[in-house]
């Protein structure tokens, strides 16, 4: 050991890294645990002037993205995938060790990283007894307590990874009527093509301060590609872009993101998210008949939630069968991505197995 470890910054030192779900994840035969569409998407394509660097931001993607999702192309801008995008909104607005990041547990966990890799501190709403976000408490701090915090940044996951609970757009309302204007309030909408009704973007008009954070990883089927999209208020974005890195999209990735955004790309999305609910109907509908399953939360989403006793033991007996699902971390709930109808069959015969055996 070097004691290179020393070099970096104290509050780097002790930082604990994302743990990707894709690590030591070879020979499974079921991979649940990413919230990935299941089945690959095909993109055969040539490049012949990648001797030049890209658009600094892919102008036919945007364009295509801004009247997908109803907004105007100059408040749309192209990122490294979503988590590139939560980064670079805390490398923008927080000054390390001055203003802090807000979000409310259980949450997705990139939230706290990013902040933390930034230098920057966070206040976190503890989540109430039965496992859910505290939405009031979450609410009261960004009206009552913001200022007092510092909180310059709210993260609202909507739907929520890991709960799969989603708020009306009437409901963020409330939030961005209460707080003040001059905090960002970031709603994460990463599984929003599940429950399209639900999005935030016909707030942005009114309300300056919204951010929204999409992806092509979910249900563009694109986990690979790392695309990430994030639409603000055009001074937001202008402000952003004094940050990014410059050509922060690959000209291989800008032009698979403009095909998976034609209108027959779009027609595609939307029929895989018709797959994914036919799927997640049969992967609920026997989760909540398996015994010992203390709750399986509501979803309009690409994944489930269950809670369970000893939810690492389960997870550790589901790997050895070649099954791999997310344990968020906690000793009680494990959340299931929804697969094809094969994986989830595969699942619920295993899972079966696990609780029967333990019950015997
Ligand atoms: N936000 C949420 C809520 C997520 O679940 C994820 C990925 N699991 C991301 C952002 C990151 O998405 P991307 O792959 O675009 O970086």
């Amino acid at each position: 050991m070097n004691g290179f470890i020393r070099l970096m910054p104290k509050f780097l030192q002790t930082l604990t890294p994302y743990e990707s779900p894709r690590e030591g994840i070879s020979g499974k035969t079921a991979w649940l645990n990413s919230n990935e569409y299941p089945e690959p998407t095909a993109y055969a394509m040539r490049f012949d002037t990648l001797n030049r660097y890209p658009e600094v931001q892919p102008r036919i993607f945007c364009e295509r993205y801004a009247t997908y999702a109803g907004v105007q192309p100059r408040s749309v801008l192209v990122t490294r995938g979503a988590d590139e995008a939560i980064e670079l909104l805390i490398r923008t607005f927080c000054e390390p060790g001055k203003d802090r990041v807000l979000y409310a547990e259980p949450t997705y966990s990139m939230y706290a990283i990013s902040s933390q890799t930034c230098g920057v501190s966070t206040v976190s709403v503890p989540q109430t007894a039965a496992g859910d976000v505290d939405f009031n408490a979450f609410a009261q701090m960004l009206a009552d307590n913001a200022r007092a915090q510092s909180i310059k940044l709210a993260f609202f996951c909507n739907p929520n990874n890991p709960t799969g609970e989603v708020h009306a757009p009437e409901t963020v309302e409330r939030l961005l009527q209460s707080m003040p204007g001059d905090v960002l309030l970031a709603v994460d909408e990463a599984y929003i093509e599940f429950c399209p009704t639900m999005t935030t973007t016909t707030l942005m008009a009114k309300y300056p301060n919204l951010v929204i954070i999409r992806t092509l990883s979910k249900a563009f089927a694109l986990a690979g590609l790392r695309c990430g999209v994030l639409m603000a208020d055009p001074e937001v974005i202008t402000c952003l872009k004094k940050v990014i890195a410059p050509y922060p999209v690959p000209e291989p990735v800008a032009a698979i993101a403009q095909e998976a955004l034609t209108p027959k790309g779009v027609a595609l999305m939307k029929e895989r998210v018709r797959r994914v609910e036919a799927n997640r109907a049969y992967l609920m509908g026997e989760l909540l008949r398996l015994p010992g399953l203390t709750r399986v939360y509501d979803t309009q989403t690409n994944f489930v939630l269950i809670a369970l006793e000893n939810a690492a033991n389960v997870y550790q007996a589901l790997w050895k069968k070649g099954i791999a699902v997310r344990n968020p971390g906690d000793e009680k709930t494990l959340r299931i991505s929804v697969g094809t109808r094969e994986e989830c069959e595969m699942l619920i015969n295993a899972l079966g197995a696990i609780l029967k055996g333990r019950n015997r």
